[in-house]
């Protein structure tokens, strides 16, 4: 296979699509900034100069196509193949993204020493550490990474020719921004260049059928040349967070074409790499006190999995000025609505307090059924009440102040009592739950008479 004669690069608006000839910080035909990217022009013979020996393509009836099942290499990282959907999938280009140090380059490292030991040929490639640096990390690590090979190469062309070269099985890329093509002029880490080397990997998995993985920084500002670009051409998007500050991180798939999206695996950071947590609602509920107010439990659907976590509330009078609402884990604008419900149709005012809420573990509160939960904490604050330590909360509130129920009653039910919750709050349930005692609520209003005085 010959490489792809090149001529010239284009600069084209990833807006509307318009081409420079050179950079320009600004499209010359939408106006706007910063949207700009190089691309390569490859030179094609003209159509009709094409040879006409080449194979002709023949479609089948689908009926006639054979269901192959999907192959995965599992790496024995139980969370890790979990969230992946059971494991690496051959010929497939994968993307994980999180800010820089959350742990992506030692998972990676992790579950590259793992495929290795279960007979996979595997390359990690690294453009943000050397060989000296990784051989550094892989020591401190429970896995053997030694047999795995290294290359510090930030040259896209020069990493593929060792990957086909040496059999490699899975290539690791750390990271997409320090790698580059010699075809652009554009320098690594632009938008340009991290499209251009994506869609190359992208095609070289699929033609050699290596399993590739990216890494792809993200930083607090969403900086253009991050894996957003490059959600579009993987097969799969994974994302690494968690606090710096807390021992978690949350590993979650968004984008899956060989799986479901939104598990979420759960691992401790430890001095020997990452360790999975099997049991995260134990984890997340750990640190909880029964006796302080402020505390209200819920279960979250993440993904397949229900994960019980703890919502923090905090009203406290406000020093000067206009009061604060601080929210982490859970949407401000979300907060606004559920204080404003609870103001108008739960007679219970936050006018003049700073309101704080948290949620434990790092966790996100992505659905409407943890409001519940939200307001509770709230008002169990408010009334320096405790909410009762065996208790969960589950329901969506509505403007009017309605408590709506929430989907997989069953499952989240099931995950607490299997950690000692005896009762539930939630809105009327179809049939009474097996295993815990429903209380049940129609409105916010009686939520406040549960938890005031
Ligand atoms: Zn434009």
């Amino acid at each position: 296979m010959s490489p792809p004669r090149r001529t010239r690069s284009i600069y084209r608006c990833a807006e509307c699509g318009h081409d420079h000839p050179k950079w320009v910080g600004r499209c010359e035909a939408c106006g706007v900034w910063n949207a700009v990217a190089e691309e390569p022009v490859t030179e094609r013979p003209p159509h009709r100069a094409r040879p006409s020996s080449r194979p002709s393509v023949v479609p089948s009836p689908l009926s006639d196509i054979e269901a192959s099942r999907l192959i995965r290499w599992t790496t024995g990282l139980p969370e890790f193949d979990f969230v992946l959907g059971g494991g690496i999938v051959p010929g497939s280009l994968s993307l994980i993204g999180g800010e820089p140090g959350i742990g992506k380059s030692t998972l990676l490292l992790q579950a590259a020493a793992r495929l290795r030991a279960a007979g996979r040929h595997v390359l990690y490639a690294s453009g943000e550490e050397s060989p000296e640096q990784i051989r550094l990390r892989a020591d401190r690590m429970i896995e053997d990474a030694g047999p795995v090979l290294a290359l510090g190469e930030t040259r896209l062309e020069a990493v593929l020719e060792v990957t086909r070269k040496s059999g490699v099985e899975l290539l690791v890329i750390d990271s997409i921004q320090t790698v580059y093509t010699e075809e652009l002029e554009s320098a690594p880490g632009s938008v340009g260049q991290v499209r251009e080397c994506a869609a190359r990997l992208m095609r070289f998995a699929k033609e050699t059928g290596t399993a590739v993985v990216v890494v792809g920084h993200v930083t607090k500002g969403g900086a253009i040349a991050g894996p957003k670009t490059l959600e579009h051409i993987a097969d799969t998007v994974l994302y690494f967070e968690g606090e710096t500050s807390l021992d978690y991180r949350l590993l979650r798939a968004t984008k899956n074409r060989f799986g479901s999206v939104d598990e979420l695996g759960v691992f401790s950071m430890t001095g020997q790499g990452l360790a999975a947590v099997p049991n995260p609602s134990a984890v997340f509920l750990a640190a909880r006190s029964g006796e302080t107010s402020g505390s209200a439990v819920t279960a979250l659907m993440e993904g397949t999995r229900p994960v019980l976590v703890e919502v923090q509330a905090l009203a406290a009078p406000s020093g000067y000025g206009t009061p604060q609402r601080v929210a982490t884990g859970i949407d401000p604008k979300r907060l606004a609505v559920l204080l404003a419900v609870l103001e108008r149709r739960g007679g219970s005012s936050f006018g003049q307090l700073d309101v704080f809420v948290q949620v434990s573990g790092g966790v996100r509160l992505r659905e409407p059924g943890a409001d519940l939960a939200v307001a509770a904490a709230l008002l169990s604050s408010l009334h320096n009440r405790p909410t009762p330590p065996d208790a969960l909360y589950l329901g969506e509130i509505g403007l009017g102040g309605e408590i709506r129920p929430v989907g997989a009653l069953e499952r989240r039910l099931t995950e607490a009592g299997r950690l000692g919750f005896q009762r539930v709050f939630c809105s009327r349930p179809n049939a009474p739950p097996p295993n815990l005692r429903a209380v049940s609520l129609s409105h916010v209003d009686e939520l406040v008479h549960t938890l005031a005085a």
